[in-house]
């Protein structure tokens, strides 16, 4: 999980520059097939056969003897020190085997690929606590957003997935900030959801000022316990929201509103800097696979060095905590 941890930050640095786009995906895509394939690296490694590996070429190959030989990898240390990521000894001790559950994941109720079932025995399978299950809200028509009708009948879906599990399903939802920073669904649903995590999904490109009263209206909201995805960028495709983010990130910490980092390699949102950022505003945080799929809970241990590089530690972030202190913290 290391090297697939290494490959995808090597993949997220390359990323930034526009000319090594496809070097960038190449190593995603490769850190992806070792997390999910978990392929004996030492024993392919003495075999000379690392590149049998799916997505494995000379290059790549290359990085990873470094990596199994050393437990690092050269190059990623010069394209972190050429980034100017956060400094090393602010990385904080955060371990996967701890990592307690996911609070975002969609389901087919809205774009997801897979049942609820489906996806509470594959958060089960690795052992997580807790898994949120968060669809999308109307606004988003496209993916067949969730009012409060389906909402209800959702719960009664998942009172029957929760008798075939162990694992502690969450009700919420992943709902729109609207162009002025309402929200796509009225408080007395919101109300009775265990999560609400609201995200900005269009409208990105709306002038600063407007986009910082748009999300301090969100942060503000009583029911809100999440900011999804909170530039909404996708790294190398498309730039994330501007505003004034120390404005926002003190009123989410004032109003105890966690700031998601979203692993899905093609958000990584919010970044390390960003988060070393919001840490020092006083923020908490969460760290979800926003997985539409069970395959994609690797997202997890693959995207946890964004929390390390910017220095978070684990009392700050909720999927670190048991499931009682999550309900606490989710209490509004
Ligand atoms: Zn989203
Ligand atoms: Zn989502």
């Amino acid at each position: 999980m290391a090297a697939a941890e290494a490959l995808s930050e090597i993949g997220y640095l390359l990323r930034q520059d526009e000319k090594e786009r496809f070097r960038a995906k190449a190593f995603s895509a490769a850190g992806w097939s070792i997390a999910l394939q978990k392929p004996d690296l030492e024993a392919l490694h003495k075999a000379g056969r690392l590149t049998s590996i799916e997505g494995v070429g000379e290059g790549i190959a290359r990085v990873l003897a470094g990596l199994i030989e050393t437990g690092e990898s050269r190059y990623l240390n010069r394209l972190r020190e050429q980034m100017k990521q956060p400094a090393r000894d602010d990385e904080s001790e955060l371990d996967f085997a701890d990592y307690r559950g996911d609070i975002h994941s969609h389901s087919r109720w809205s774009d997801g690929r897979a049942t609820m079932l489906e996806m509470a025995e594959g958060a089960q399978a690795i052992g997580y606590e807790y898994l949120g299950i968060t669809d999308h809200s109307p606004r988003i028509t496209v993916v067949h957003g969730l009012d409060a009708e389906r909402l209800v009948a959702q719960s009664r879906e998942m009172a029957e997935v929760q008798k075939a599990v162990d694992v502690k399903l969450l009700q919420g939802i992943e709902v729109d900030i609207l162009e002025d920073g309402s929200l796509d669904l009225p408080d007395a649903v919101l109300e009775i959801l265990d999560i609400v995590i609201a995200s900005p999904h269009v409208k990105l490109r709306q002038d600063p000022a407007a986009m910082t009263e748009r999300m301090l209206r969100a942060v503000s909201h009583p029911h809100v316990d999440v900011i999804g995805h909170p530039t909404g960028r996708r790294p190398g495709s498309r730039e994330g929201a501007t505003y004034d983010f120390e404005a926002v990130f003190k009123e989410a910490a004032r109003h105890s509103v966690a700031l998601e980092i979203d692993c899905d390699p093609a958000r990584m949102d919010l970044s390390p800097e960003m988060a070393r950022l919001a840490y020092e505003y006083g923020c908490t945080f969460a760290i979800d696979a926003d997985a539409h799929a069970p395959a994609e809970f690797a997202y997890v241990p693959m995207g946890l060095w964004m929390a390390r590089r910017a220095g978070i530690p684990r009392e700050r972030i909720l999927n670190f905590r048991a499931l009682d202190e999550l309900t606490m913290a989710l209490e509004k």
